[in-house]
């Protein structure tokens, strides 16, 4: 129950970043290098904030 709940907050402020991104007119474009994010990893993951390469050494650090 409460594990759901930690869950649903972070899935509650991933939803949060992306409006803000969206609201910005950086959706769709990496936060960190400002790259356009692939669209194939937009389509798998539409609240994607980074891409691929950034998102691999953000998880690696
Ligand atoms: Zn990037």
């Amino acid at each position: 129950m409460l594990a759901r709940a930690d869950q649903l907050r972070q899935e509650q402020v991933t939803i949060g970043d992306a409006l803000l991104a969206l609201r910005q007119g950086r959706l769709g474009t990496c936060s960190a290098c400002g790259e356009a994010i692939a669209f194939d990893r937009l389509k798998a993951q539409p609240m994607a904030l980074r891409c691929l390469r950034c998102q691999a050494s953000a998880e690696t650090r």
